[in-house]
C-alpha cells in the first residue's frame, strides 16, 4: 500500500516513503510535520503503510476464497475512518 498525504503548510502531496527519507519532514517545504515528534511520526506513517498492506492482503485472500461470509465494513475500518477524520479536522486548524 502506498499511502499518500498532503502537507497542510505548502499544500503539496507526498508519499510516506518520501517522509521516511526526509525523517518526518515535508519533502517539498522541508518543515517538520510535528516538530516534537518527527521520529515517532515517521515511524507511525511507516506502520500505517505496512499495516494497510497486511490488511489489504488478508482481505484479498478472503475475497479470493469465495467464502460464505461477509464482513461488516465499519468493524474493519470504523476506528481507522474516525482517526483519519480527526486528521482532517486538525488540518483545518493549521494556519
Ligand atoms: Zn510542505
Amino acid at each position: 500500500m502506498k499511502i499518500r498525504g498532503t502537507c497542510t503548510r505548502c499544500g503539496r502531496d507526498f508519499l510516506v516513503q518520501q517522509v521516511l527519507e526526509s525523517q518526518g519532514h515535508c519533502p517539498w517545504c522541508g518543515k517538520p510535520f510535528q516538530p516534537s515528534y518527527t521520529a515517532v511520526l515517521a515511524e507511525a506513517l511507516q506502520q500505517a503503510e505496512a499495516a494497510g498492506s497486511s490488511l489489504e492482503n488478508a482481505l484479498e485472500k478472503l475475497a479470493g476464497m469465495g467464502p460464505a461470509l461477509t464482513l461488516d465494513e465499519d468493524s474493519v475500518l470504523g476506528q481507522a475512518r474516525a482517526h483519519l477524520e480527526r486528521l482532517r479536522q486538525a488540518e483545518k486548524r493549521t494556519p
